[in-house]
C-alpha cells in the first residue's frame, strides 16, 4: 500500500466568527492510499484551535510505513497497529482511516455507508450554520440556507439575544444552538435554554467552558433542552463520565481519530442512551463524505463544512430537503475534482 499526503488551505465563503475567534481559511492535509491500481482518499482538518497543526501531521505521516499491507488488508488491522506504534495525533490518524474505509469499499465495491449501516433511507435532519454575524449579514446568510429546515446558531458572545431575535425575525425554522464553551454563568445559562426551548430550538451544545464540571453537571439536571459535548469529549472513552454531565455527544472524526473510533462511539452513546450528533471541522467534501457514511446512526448531523468554502477539491455529499443523500458509488463516494 502506498502513501502519499500534500497540505492544501480551505477558503470560507465569509469570514468564520465562534466564541472562539475570527478567520478566513482551515489548513488542511489530504491523504491518498493506493494499492492495487485504487485509491482511498482522506484529509486531517486543523483550525488553529487543534493543538495539532500541518506540520505535526506530515510529521506523523511521515513515519508511517504501510508497504506491507496489501488488496487483502482490513481496516480495522490496519488501524490496530497505528493505535499500537504510533502516537496520538487524532487529526492524522482520521485522515488514515477513512482513506482506508474509502480503499476498502472501492476494492469490495460497495459503499461504506453499506458495511456499517443497513437503512439509510432514514435520515436525520442536517443543520446549516450561521456563524456569529451582524443582523445584514445573518439576513443574507438565512436566505442562502435554501431547504436546509435546521439551523443551527453560533452563540456565546455579548450579541446572543440580538442574534436570535435576528433569526427569528426571518424564519420559523428550527434551531440548534452551540454556544461553543462561551457561557460562564449557570443561571444565565439556564434562563437562556428556557427562552430557546420556547422557540423551537432542538439543543443546546457545549455551553461552558469544558473545565467546568459542576456546572453541567448542575444544567444537566435542570435543563429543558438536551445538552450537547463537543469540546468536552473526545474519544469513547470519555463517555462514562459524559453520560452523568450531558444528554448526548457531538461526534467528529478530526476530534476521535476516524471512522472506525466514531462507530465505537455510537454504539456506547447508544448503549448509554445518549443522544448522537454527527459533526465536522471546517472540511472539505472528502471528510464530510466520510462522516456521513455513519448519518443514519445519529438523532442529527451538522455536516455542512463544504457549503461554507468555496475551493472544495472534491465531491461527495449533497443534501435534499435538509438532509444528507447518500451515493452509492463504493467506497466513500468521494472523487477529486477535475481542475
Ligand atoms: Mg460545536
Amino acid at each position: 500500500m502506498e502513501l502519499k499526503f500534500y497540505s492544501f488551505d480551505l477558503k470560507f465563503r465569509y469570514p468564520f466568527k465562534i466564541a472562539s475567534g475570527i478567520r478566513t481559511t482551515t489548513p488542511v492535509v489530504f491523504t491518498e492510499l493506493s494499492v492495487g491500481g485504487m485509491t482511498g482518499y482522506g484529509e486531517a482538518a486543523l483550525p488553529p484551535y487543534l493543538p495539532e497543526n500541518q506540520e505535526s501531521v506530515i510529521a506523523w505521516l511521515k513515519l508511517l510505513d504501510l508497504r506491507d499491507f496489501n488488496e487483502s488488508f482490513s481496516p480495522g488491522d490496519v488501524i490496530s497497529q497505528l493505535e499500537n506504534e504510533s502516537g496520538d495525533n487524532f487529526p492524522a490518524m482520521a485522515a488514515i482511516d477513512m482513506a482506508l474505509h474509502d480503499l476498502y469499499g472501492k476494492i469490495h465495491n460497495r459503499p461504506v455507508h453499506r458495511i456499517w449501516a443497513d437503512d439509510t433511507k432514514h435520515m436525520p435532519l442536517n443543520s446549516y450554520t450561521l456563524g456569529m454575524d451582524t443582523p445584514a449579514i445573518l439576513t443574507e446568510k438565512l436566505k442562502e440556507a435554501g431547504d436546509f429546515s435546521l439551523l443551527k446558531v453560533k452563540l456565546g458572545g455579548p450579541y446572543d439575544n440580538l442574534i436570535i431575535k435576528t433569526v427569528r425575525e426571518h424564519t420559523t425554522k428550527a434551531l440548534c444552538v452551540d454556544a461553543n464553551q462561551g457561557w460562564n454563568d449557570e443561571f444565565y445559562a439556564l434562563d437562556m435554554i428556557c427562552r430557546l426551548a420556547e422557540q423551537n430550538v432542538l439543543f443546546v451544545e457545549q455551553p461552558f467552558p469544558k473545565e467546568d464540571k459542576k456546572k453541567y453537571e448542575w444544567l444537566f439536571q435542570r435543563s429543558p433542552l438536551p445538552v450537547i459535548a463537543d469540546e468536552s469529549i473526545q474519544t469513547s472513552l470519555d463517555l462514562d463520565e459524559a453520560a452523568e454531565l450531558f444528554h448526548g455527544i457531538n461526534i467528529k472524526l478530526m476530534k476521535c481519530g476516524g471512522m472506525q473510533e466514531a462507530y465505537r462511539m455510537i454504539i456506547k452513546a447508544k448503549a448509554l442512551n445518549m443522544k448522537i450528533l454527527i459533526g465536522c471541522m471546517s472540511e472539505s467534501s472528502c471528510g464530510v463524505t466520510a462522516a456521513a457514511q455513519l448519518a443514519s446512526f445519529a438523532d442529527w448531523t451538522d455536516l455542512d463544512g463544504p457549503l461554507l468554502i468555496t475551493n472544495d477539491p472534491f465531491t461527495g455529499i449533497s443534501y435534499k430537503y435538509g438532509r444528507i443523500v447518500l451515493s452509492d458509488a463504493p467506497g466513500n463516494g468521494v472523487e477529486k475534482r477535475i481542475a
